[in-house]
């Protein structure tokens, strides 16, 4: 896949994409690789990073988002069937104030059990007035202009 995306000597993910840090590799393509957490919310958690270095989402073209998605489904059934897990979290972190501690994007893939200690759901928020369409709007502005 064309990229301008370069390897990042000092990049933790960009390491182990290469093989150069060691990791238990569950799936490989041309352009990501899926390993398992070495520190698992849930036993058999997983990662799924693109081998570009991608600092998060927002950096991730449409190609390589695409290519990352089109492996989950076969990811997950898979993680899923080996767990024997009730249902499972996809879920990607961006930024530090939402829990991204690795700066080289990465979906998490997290086998769940309703008994397990993990808590879900966030606590929710209430719109007021018309902040609800407030937000639509401007998040739409954005999305015209983007
Ligand atoms: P983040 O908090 O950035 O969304 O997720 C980073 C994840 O990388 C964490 O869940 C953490 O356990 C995992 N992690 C950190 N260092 C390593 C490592 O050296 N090897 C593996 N396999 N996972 C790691
Ligand atoms: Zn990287």
């Amino acid at each position: 896949m064309k990229t301008d995306h370069a390897y990042r000597p000092d990049c933790l993910f960009c390491k182990i994409t290469r093989g150069e840090i060691p990791s238990s590799v569950l799936l490989e393509t041309d352009d990501a690789v899926a390993f398992l957490d070495i520190h698992p919310v849930n036993k058999g958690h997983a990662l799924l990073v693109p081998k570009t270095h991608h600092a998060n989402l927002l950096e991730l073209d449409g190609a390589h988002a695409a290519h990352l998605a089109s492996l989950l489904p076969r990811l997950c059934r898979a993680i899923q069937a080996a767990t024997g897990a009730e249902g499972f979290n996809v879920i990607v972190n961006n930024g530090r104030a939402a829990g991204q501690t690795v700066d080289h994007g990465h979906w998490h893939i997290i086998p769940r059990w309703s008994d397990d200690p993990v808590n879900w759901p966030w606590p929710h928020a209430e719109y007021l007035g018309d902040e609800l369409e407030q937000m639509r709007v401007r998040i739409e502005r954005e999305l015209k202009s983007g």
